[in-house]
């Protein structure tokens, strides 16, 4: 396996004359990366093009290693893609749909039964898949499509919204089925949603576009970090005396809020001292959080950046 699973460079697609894709360029490593940006950001457009449905105005698109226009069909076999709009065959019982989503993919009609029916298992659908998709809630809906992508084993999954309308048990269960595909079975999983905590929750990367343009790409954890590193400390006892005893260290005491003593660091040594100065302020540590920027934070503001950088041309 290639060890980029998506590789972009230099993608425009022009509608007409209007720029949707505007030289992007950028890698996508193995694992779970969340696709974010406004509406009118490019992002079905990207999808489109990476599914090999349409063809970039210019620039070179790959997918596991394959051309997306050139080997479109080796990559349909390989990747499963879950729209944000219903697809279901009207009359056919959810079993059924899932079943033929799986001969679609070549799979002989037994072997496609059987294994229609161990997805829809893993997707938690009982019962109801004997009944017929027109009758299904949208968590149930959201089921089904989420098998149909999975059924023939792809090696990345492309999911539109795979939590939009779910209430917050059916959320959850969805968010841990995709930490179990990722974790526990090597999928790549790109994830395109407007929920933020969903990305923050599950990915490795985060993929932002806006106005056409890629803002941002880069792993989370690197994003979260803040360029001034701060450790928020919680105490039971004398807050006051355990500041003295940082101050006494040479630590750094940063403005917080109420109830948090924010202390400027993050490394082992300043970890260390925290403990240090606890034990001599004997004050018991509640809680000990690194900072970490807030994703909406960096998603406001690499689309404001990207905004500026093409003159303002987003849609939304
Ligand atoms: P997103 O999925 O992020 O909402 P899209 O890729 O759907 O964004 O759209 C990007 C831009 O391209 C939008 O301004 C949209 O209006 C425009 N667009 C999308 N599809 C077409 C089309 N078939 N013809 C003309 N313009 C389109």
């Amino acid at each position: 396996m290639p060890n980029q699973i998506i590789e972009l460079e230099a993608v425009t697609k022009s509608y007409q004359r209007f720029p949707a894709l505007h030289d992007v360029t950028t890698t996508i490593p193995a694992g779970v990366t969340g696709l974010l940006g406004p509406n009118g950001a490019g992002k079905s457009t990207l999808i489109k093009i990476l599914l090999g449905l349409l063809k970039a105005t210019s620039g070179r698109a790959t997918v596991l290693g394959l051309d997306v226009w050139r080997d479109s069909m080796s990559i349909r076999q390989q990747v499963g893609y879950m729209p944000e709009d219903d697809c279901y065959l009207p009359t056919l019982s959810g079993v059924e749909c899932v079943q033929f989503a799986a001969r679609l993919n070549c799979l002989p009609p037994l072997e496609a039964l059987r294994r229609a029916h161990e997805i829809l298992d893993f997707c938690g659908a009982g019962q109801e898949r004997y009944r017929t998709v027109e009758t299904y809630s949208t968590g149930m809906r959201q089921k089904l499509k989420f098998a149909q992508s999975l059924v023939h084993d792809p090696q990345l999954l492309i999911l539109d919204e795979p939590t939009a309308g779910l209430d917050p048990d059916e959320r959850e269960a969805m968010l841990n089925r995709i930490g179990v595909l990722a974790r526990g079975h090597g999928k790549s999983i790109l994830i395109c949603t407007h929920i933020l905590p969903d990305v923050q929750r599950v990915s490795d990367q985060v993929v932002i576009l806006a106005a056409g343009r890629i803002s941002v790409s880069r792993s989370l954890a690197e994003l979260s970090r803040p360029l001034t590193p701060s450790t928020h400390v919680r105490v039971i006892g004398s807050a006051e005396r355990f500041r003295d005893a940082l101050s006494s260290r040479g630590m750094r005491i940063e403005p917080g809020p109420p109830g948090t003593v924010v202390v400027g660091g993050d490394s082992p040594e300043c970890l260390q001292a925290i403990w240090q100065a606890a034990a001599e302020g004997d004050v018991m540590v509640r809680s000990l959080t690194p900072a970490r920027n807030s994703l909406e934070t960096i998603f406001l503001q690499a689309v404001e950046d990207a905004t500026r950088a093409g003159g303002g041309d987003a849609d939304s």
